[in-house]
């Protein structure tokens, strides 16, 4: 019988750990909500907990567990398994995450990106299966990528490729990303660039069937509220779909250019936004590729659902 896998996916608002078959099924899942502000050897004793505690419910020794797979987002040292920085875990900065995990089992941890994680989870389980390369964009709240070249992920030497989100797209934006500069992809197409795009939009005088009154809170713009605005005809809406998804295509064209993937796929909330974005995205792609397609590209939006986190990294001891 093959060895069952282990993921602990660490996100900003949820600590999810799963049991995960060979398949990509969940066995079996456990989720708290109160991991975010605890100091970091408490933290460990809770992970730790947490995935005996699912061993314990299933009747499983940890030899019949390949190995866990831990995925979070922020900045990682993947060969000494050090976080650098994470917003998902307070006070976390240059923290041997991986080996204090480690001291608590015998199977191997791994600890990786988020977007790693989950790219090598679609690699394996959903729209990268019969592909040897891929590439994986994660569009939500942030932009991110996992690269998979013949079947391994591709790290960089700290292990900090694939920062897809700080390619730069436009450098004459305005809007200030999260790493200081302007114009990275994410300041001009994603989640965390809603507020302001939709605040600018209103400021120019554009027309809006959304209830803006003086004191409007903009952080409130999120993905779900552009939807709901594209669904009730509102234009400022719709332009920002069809802005993100402008500066998507231009983001695949410059993939396209720099690895010839055989696939990309695209997961993360934004893609609710359904057919307008995804069309856009491609339709620029298209216009910029032109005639230098020479092999098959697929497209494909990720086949793994909300729990691609934590499934993808219960992926990671296949490596
Ligand atoms: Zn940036």
């Amino acid at each position: 019988m093959k060895k069952v896998l282990c993921g602990v996916d660490i996100g900003g608002t949820k600590l999810s750990t799963a049991l995960v078959d060979h398949d990509g099924n969940i066995i079996d899942k456990l989720i708290i909500y109160d991991h975010v502000d605890k100091p970091e050897d408490l933290f460990v004793e809770q992970v730790s907990l947490n995935i005996k505690t699912l061993f314990r419910k299933n009747q499983l020794e940890e030899e019949d567990v390949l190995g866990i797979g831990m995925g979070c987002a922020g900045h990682l040292r993947f060969r000494d398994g050090v976080m650098i920085t994470t917003s998902n875990l307070k006070g976390f900065k240059n923290y041997p995450l991986r080996d204090a995990i480690q001291s608590n089992f015998k199977i191997p941890v791994i600890l990786d990106n988020d977007a790693n994680a989950q790219a090598f989870g679609e690699f394996n389980f959903g729209a990268g299966k019969g592909y040897n390369s891929m590439i994986f964009l994660t569009i939500s709240t942030g932009i991110g990528a996992g690269i998979i070249i013949n079947h391994k992920l591709y790290r960089g030497i700290t292990g900090t490729a694939g920062e897809f989100g700080h390619t730069i797209v436009n450098p004459y934006k305005d809007l200030l990303c999260t790493c200081g500069n302007k114009g990275c992809l994410m300041s001009c197409a994603c989640g965390m660039a809603l507020p302001h795009l939709f605040k600018q939009k209103i400021e120019e005088g554009k027309e809006t069937r959304m209830d803006i009154t003086e004191d409007f809170d903009y952080s409130a713009v999120d993905g779900k509220f552009i939807k709901e605005g594209f669904d009730l005809g509102d234009p400022i809406s719709k332009e920002i779909i069809l802005d993100s998804g402008f500066y998507l295509g231009l983001g695949l064209y410059n993939i396209f250019q720099v690895f010839n993937p055989p696939l990309i796929v695209l997961g993360g909330g934004l893609l609710s936004w359904g057919d307008i974005y995804l069309e856009k995205i491609k339709k620029t792609f298209y216009e910029y590729a032109r005639d230098m397609i020479f092999d098959p590209l697929d497209i494909v939006v990720s086949k793994i659902g909300t729990d691609a986190g934590v499934i993808g990294a219960a992926s990671l001891p296949l490596e």
